[in-house]
């Protein structure tokens, strides 16, 4: 068993490696716990209703909503439980967003502990604190930042993963490799399997780990993560993708833009889309301005005239800068036509 601490201001999580029914009882000794798990997870897992008690829920961003909070509360009434409780999430980032919530805000919060049975979830939702649920069409706009006592990274959930779930995955861990630089995106690059191991999922966690902990609050450094969202989240509505495959689309469109701002060179675009490539994610996929000039102006993390854009300079250096949406919306109308 691996592990280590993540240090934040105020309090810690660890994170340990390793399988997640020896870890849950060497964490959690005596204590009552009580699991909040995606169903899915539940019918592959039968040994999970052995644990302790559990509630089952769906895992889709409809799902992602109060209803499922107040059921979750009622069903946590039923069970009785009390300000000692602990509640364990597993599934998805859906699943560990919402429980996270339900054990943050239940007698004002319960300890609590995440166990990501995604790749997504395990290099990028589980880490960092944000929890919360979707309202009306307002994605996470319900939400608390509150850390779990425990993220606890079983791999072997991944065997049962569909692919594109797993490539889902990928594409966060290719984003970490591009922030974070030449050391970590040459191991992915020369991964032979194709197969996320070991070292690079320790390294994608350290990557996000080292954001998140510089700003918690995400005032500043942790908008690098957002690099490829701007314009990834426009296409993951109206393409209708998996946000892994939006992103990915996301980031080169960025690099096109840092290109064409003189911030970065056509090899550092081409060594993302290659990236992408091997990993069998799209690169590209037929873009509507118009739409984008539309969706552009309704992007949360904009004020009206300007938003902050992440440009990438190179494999490594990866920046935040405000910058007028016109000029954003010149620049794309190039880029993309
Ligand atoms: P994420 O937000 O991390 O991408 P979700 O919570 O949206 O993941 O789950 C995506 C889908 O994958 C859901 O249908 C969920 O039930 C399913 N799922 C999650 N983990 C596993 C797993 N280890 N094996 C099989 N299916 C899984
Ligand atoms: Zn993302």
């Amino acid at each position: 068993m691996r592990s280590f601490t993540i240090n934040y201001k105020s309090t810690k999580t660890e994170i340990v490696f390793g399988n997640y029914i020896n870890v849950l009882k060497k964490t959690l000794k005596n204590k009552r716990f009580i699991i909040i798990c995606d169903k899915n997870i539940f019918l592959l897992y039968p040994e999970i209703e052995k644990l302790s008690s559990v509630i089952c829920i769906n895992a889709g961003e409809k799902q992602k909503s109060l209803n499922t909070v107040e059921y979750l509360y009622s069903e946590l009434i039923k069970l009785n439980a009390d300000r000692t409780t602990n509640i364990v999430a597993i599934g998805g980032g859906i699943t560990c967003d919402i429980a996270g919530y339900v054990a943050s805000t239940f007698y004002r919060g319960l300890p609590f502990i995440l166990i990501p049975t995604t790749l997504l979830a395990m290099t990028d939702a589980a880490i960092g604190g944000k929890n919360g649920v979707n309202y009306k069409n307002h994605k996470n706009i319900i939400g608390i930042i509150s850390q779990p006592e425990t993220i606890i990274i079983d791999k072997n959930f991944l065997e049962t993963l569909p692919e594109e779930e797993y490539r889902n995955g990928i594409a966060e861990i290719i984003k970490h490799a591009i922030i974070s630089g030449d050391d970590f995106f040459n191991k992915l690059k020369n991964n032979k399997s194709q197969k996320i191991n070991d070292e690079i999922l320790r390294l994608s966690i350290q990557t996000k780990v080292k954001f998140v902990t510089a700003d918690e609050k995400e005032k500043g450094l942790r908008r690098i993560l957002n690099f490829g969202h701007t314009f990834g989240h426009i296409i993951e509505i109206s393409k209708n993708l998996k946000h892994g495959e939006a992103v990915g689309i996301g980031m080169v469109l960025a690099s096109k833009i840092s290109e064409n701002l003189n911030k970065c060179n056509a090899a550092t675009t081409d060594k993302t889309i290659k990236m992408l490539e091997y990993y069998n994610l799209p690169t590209t996929c037929k873009l509507d301005f118009k739409n984008f000039e539309k969706l552009l102006t309704y992007d949360k993390k904009n004020d009206n005239k300007y938003l902050h854009f992440v440009f990438i300079e190179k494999i490594g250096k990866v920046v935040v800068e405000r910058i007028s949406r016109k000029t954003i919306i010149r620049v794309l109308s190039k880029v993309i036509s």
